[in-house]
């Protein structure tokens, strides 16, 4: 009977073997990651050495000149950009790739790949980097290279998973990430660390090469989100945006809860609500404000919806993060915070714990487990529960193909 049973069993387990190795295999296909270095009304000029063009799909072609000013094109015909560089070459698309020895763009220097981007409101200066490259860069910015090894390789591997992830959701757009906190922070030109730090990162990065976050049952990358300091808790994803189902992945960090320098306190005037609130929400000019309360809360205590109270019966709601985004994520630190309202005084006063919004690993709390001797896959277990690693064929940087 045990044998029959295998039999019957053993095909089905094949396939099903067959189809992870695939789902799996098949984020090893491409690690370029594409980061938008800036954003310039008009490109300024670019010097080098050496330098190469080729538009989308086409072969490289060598520029004669040392220095190149590419403009903005306008083509009627195709209701679209191109780029010229004032002597009549034409390069009829939004889209050109560039590279080359020594190249500047203005004063700063580019990365050995970039393309620039032309659209109605200017241009985007987008580098190409192998992800192993790119997170070298991520790191040094995004998290302290004073911490311990074991918590920044759990960071390396939330980040090169968020990155990976971004870039699998991001395949139409002209880049996959934002060099800013809309997505990781990557400084280019890069940062000038001590070299202990320098090191250290590279230690943490090459340790932990190729090695992302699946989920446990899905076997895709996760959404590895991850923040500064959790106040006490994390919450998840469900809960903070309302995106995703809904989980328990909530971790409760004594540390964080025990320590008091994460508590903050900002005030805001009524006319500073009020001018926040009219970025994105029709307010009048005689306009009050009344209250401000927090209506709803998450499980971790977090405030999930806020309720402003205008005059002449008018209220504003919003999300908690909402808010943080309508009057600056560093001034509302999180949203594990109180809310004190003073129509008297016409001023807020917003008093929290914590520092970002919550939601995947906790920064401050994976250096404290690494101090406890934690180490990273241990680590990442509490933040991502439901995820596991996975290591991935890491191959070699890809070719200079304009093609993408
Ligand atoms: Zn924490």
């Amino acid at each position: 009977m045990k044998h029959l049973g295998f039999k019957r069993i053993f095909p089905s387990l094949f396939l099903l073997s067959l189809i992870l190795s695939f789902s799996i295999s098949s984020l090893a296909v491409n690690h370029d990651v594409r980061v938008k270095l800036s954003s310039f009304k008009k490109l300024p000029r670019i010097s080098a050495r050496t330098l190469q063009v080729a538009m989308p799909g086409r072969s490289f072609e060598k520029l004669g000149a040392r220095f190149v000013q590419l403009t903005k094109h306008p083509l009627s015909l195709e209701k679209s950009f191109g780029w010229w560089n004032g002597e009549g070459r034409v390069w009829p698309s939004p889209t050109l790739y560039l590279k080359g020895e020594n190249v500047l763009v203005g004063s700063n220097p580019a990365p050995k790949r970039f393309k620039i981007h032309a659209h109605s409101r200017g241009v985007d200066w987008i580098g190409i980097f192998p992800v192993e490259e790119y997170l070298k860069g991520v790191i040094g910015s995004e998290m302290p290279a004073s911490y311990p090894m074991e918590a920044l390789k759990a960071q390396v591997i939330a980040a090169r998973t968020y990155a990976l992830k971004r870039k699998t959701l991001r395949k139409r757009e002209v880049f996959d990430l934002e060099s800013t906190i809309m997505d990781q922070v990557f400084t280019w030109p890069q940062k000038d660390l001590p070299t202990w730090a320098q090191k250290k990162i590279e230690k943490a990065v090459d340790e932990t090469r190729g090695q992302v976050l699946v989920g446990t049952k899905s076997r895709r990358l996760i959404h590895a989100f991850y923040h500064a300091d959790c106040g006490g808790s994390t919450e998840s994803a469900y809960e903070v945006w309302q995106r995703g189902k809904p989980s328990s992945s909530r971790h409760k960090d004594r540390a964080c809860q025990a320590r008091s320098s994460n508590q903050w306190r900002t005030r805001l005037s009524e006319s500073q609500l009020l001018a926040g609130l009219k970025k994105h929400y029709f307010v009048g000019l005689n306009t009050k404000i009344e209250n401000v309360r927090v209506t709803e809360r998450t499980p971790s205590g977090r405030a999930k919806r806020m309720r402003f109270t205008l005059n002449h019966g008018r209220s504003i709601e919003m999300s908690g993060e909402g808010m943080r985004r309508i009057f600056g994520f560093s001034r509302v630190k999180s949203t594990l915070m109180e809310t004190n309202y003073s129509g008297k005084e016409k001023r807020l006063v917003v008093h929290g714990k914590g520092h970002g919004h919550g939601v995947g690993l906790c920064q401050k709390g994976a250096r404290s487990h690494a101090l406890q001797g934690k180490s990273a896959s241990s680590i990442l277990k509490l933040y991502y529960p439901f995820a596991q690693i996975q290591r991935l064929k890491v191959a070699e940087p890809e070719r200079l193909a304009a093609a993408q």
